[in-house]
């Protein structure tokens, strides 16, 4: 016999192991659901190897797993026929390596306060969950690799485990011997396994025994008729496959015949699963061929902005023994996500005529759906999907570009839009004064995102898509005012050359000029951009390209407001007077601050104590 070796779990696993085996828990069950999920991964990875025909241990065995129970003993024994491990793969997988997520998983306990009992349930914590109801933990196990050496695990849940090789031959697979706490007796029971497999493990795709009887139902549910499923099933396979305890918000469904043969079962849902925030960039839909697994959360299928699918595929028009390599440049999987994407986005335009259920998908899935802006093969669907912020709705609400249209005023040419850090910021924004006048409905986009949406459709039913500060002032100013002309004055342009010539002279090359504003009703002054580009649009590029530098823009100034009257009788009695200069340069800077330009502070707030200062000596001297 080989020597025993005892060796120490990795720091990460040490953590996890003190966690699982000090804490109480209230589902603890689920590590039935992790251990069958490691064979059952086993087991389909085995089938990938079969497919290659590669020579294999045990060839006949069948595919399955198998549960024994002995009450007395208080043990339970798990074995699969997959792949097994060898002794190097057995220290690497379950000594060393811990779960992908064990570490985010970690800092979430430590900032719940070390109450992992619900976040046990929602998180794979992988085989060392075991330990939740198990004290002595044997593993047994022969690789499919004809020639290895079988190998046994065996570590009491602390700091170390022990290894070895065996001399005597085991068959296929690996074999999991748990002998279980005094606390978690009820686990040996047979009816109690039998329930959970029901409950988490049911749509595995290889039978599950306990005591010689078959637990689990049919797998590949997807290929059956859509008639003949419950919505529960769809609902249990949803849970299944996600981990997710609710129901999924929306079921897909399909049959494909042409251009490719194959079937899909897909779920939007309710929520963003991924509550830890590591599988961002994890996405993708599981790839199957005639029923065998070949690669699961494959994101070639899916395109990234409908990453919040999940599913499985199924197709006949792959070969078996299909390489990952080649499967990228597929063309049967190009036309699959093909027909997937256009299928997903007709769902979601149903889901869509159920506004309620529509903004459950926008509020947990919006943000990425909106990367989609970028899919111009489908512009059009997209176009109809995306939602905006607007002045004709609630903060909470949320409108369509059709709902816009619909009720645009008859003689609008456009749809138009302002970008802000938020509601409040836009409409305090002077560019929207003249739409409010005018009664104009503008679209709020509140996320740096939204303009490169807005960028990429250009237009939406034969109307552009306009930014609100770059409108051309010549259509709006034709179309009536919606509130009378007492309450918003309607500027009219004064004789304002002497004030426009002081302030061009004063702003220099810092302007591109200085005019007087037709779209101003309430604010003194905005920038205006001279190229058509929108500012929040141009803040993005900058700081992609790291430019710090203050953009040349149009000064406007509102000739009915009370302060530039007055600096006009300023510039045209004492054009050399200080006051003006610091007043102009102060309105520049309140623009530019508006604007999301201004890049001292410090000069801003020591000219406003200037002005304060000046206004109120002034005052005291007229007393
Ligand atoms: P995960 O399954 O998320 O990778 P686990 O801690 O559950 O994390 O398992 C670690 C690794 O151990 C698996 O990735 C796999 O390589 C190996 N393993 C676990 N159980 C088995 C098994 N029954 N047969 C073969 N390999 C297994």
């Amino acid at each position: 016999m080989s020597q025993m070796q005892e060796m120490e779990f990795k720091t990460e696993i040490r953590q996890l192991l003190e966690i699982i085996t000090h804490s109480i828990y209230t589902s603890r069950e689920i590590f039935l659901r992790e251990l069958i999920s490691n064979a059952s991964d086993a087991l389909d990875k085995l089938r990938f190897e079969q497919t290659r025909s590669t020579e294999l241990r045990d060839p006949e065995a069948e595919l399955a797993i198998r549960i024994t129970t002995d009450p007395k003993n208080r043990r339970i024994t798990i074995t699969d026929t997959g792949i097994g491990m060898t002794l190097q793969e057995i220290i690497t997988n379950i000594g060393t390596i811990a779960h992908s997520g064990t570490a985010a998983f970690l800092a979430k306990i430590k900032e719940s306060g070390g109450n992992a009992s619900n976040l046990i349930g929602r998180f794979g914590v992988g085989f060392y969950s075991v330990f939740m109801v198990a004290d002595e933990v044997t593993v047994r196990s022969s690789s499919f690799q004809p020639e290895a050496k079988a190998v046994e695990w065996s570590s009491l849940g602390q700091e170390t485990y022990q290894v070895r090789e065996l001399e005597e031959n085991l068959p296929r697979g690996t074999s999991i011997s748990i002998h279980l706490k005094e606390d978690a007796e009820e686990f040996a029971s047979k009816d109690r396994l039998a329930a959970i497999i029901k409950k988490h493990s049911n749509f595995i795709s290889f039978p599950v025994y306990v005591d010689g009887e078959k637990i689990n139902t049919v797998p590949a549910l997807w290929r059956e008729p859509k008639f003949s499923i419950s919505k529960e099933q769809y609902a249990e396979f949803y849970k299944f496959l996600t981990l997710d305890s609710e129901e999924p918000l929306h079921t897909i469904h399909l049959s494909v015949d042409a251009p490719v043969q194959f079937a899909a079962l897909l779920f939007v849902p309710p929520r963003t699963i991924d509550v830890f925030g590591i599988e961002r960039d994890v996405h993708g839909l599981d790839l199957y061929v005639r029923r065998v697994l070949i690669q699961s959360k494959y994101k070639d299928l899916i395109p990234e902005y409908l990453g919040f699918v999940r599913g499985v595929v199924d197709t006949e028009d792959l070969p078996l023994n299909i390489s990952r390599e080649t499967l990228q440049e597929n063309l049967v999987v190009r036309k699959m996500a093909q027909t997937i994407t256009k299928q997903v986005l007709a769902e979601l335009k149903k889901l869509a005529e159920d506004p309620a259920r529509y903004a459950t998908f926008w509020k947990a899935h919006g943000r990425r759906f909106k990367m989609g802006y970028a899919d111009f093969a489908n512009h059009e669907a997209f176009a109809e999907l995306v939602r905006f912020h607007s002045s004709a709705a609630g903060p909470e609400e949320l409108v369509s570009l059709a709902q816009y249209v619909e009720r645009k005023k008859e003689d609008q040419k456009a749809i138009y839009y302002l970008s802000g850090p938020s509601r409040d910021a836009i409409e305090k924004n002077p560019h929207v004064e003249i739409f409010r006048r005018k009664g104009l409905e503008v679209l709020y986009l509140l996320e740096p995102i939204d303009e490169f949406v807005m960028e990429a459709l250009r237009r939406y039913r034969e109307l552009p898509l306009e930014a609100a500060e770059n409108a051309d002032l010549s259509k709006l100013e034709t179309l009536p005012d919606a509130t009378p002309a007492s309450e918003t004055p309607s500027p009219a342009t004064g004789d304002l050359d002497a004030l426009l010539a002081a302030m061009r002279r004063i702003l220099g090359e810092r302007v591109t000029d200085v005019r007087a504003s037709k779209r101003l009703t309430t604010s003194p002054a905005c920038l205006v951009s001279p190229d058509g580009s929108t500012s929040q649009m141009h803040r993005i590029m900058q700081i992609l390209a790291k430019d710090t530098s203050v953009p040349k823009k149009i000064l406007e100034i509102n000739p009915q407001h009370p302060l530039m009257m007055r600096l006009h009788t300023i510039a045209s009695q004492h054009p050399e007077d200080p006051f003006l200069s610091l007043a102009v340069e102060s309105v520049f800077e309140a623009a530019l601050l508006q604007d999301g330009y201004l890049t001292d502070p410090h000069a801003f707030v020591a000219r406003t104590y200037s002005l304060l200062e000046e206004a109120s000596r002034r005052y005291g001297e007229a007393q």
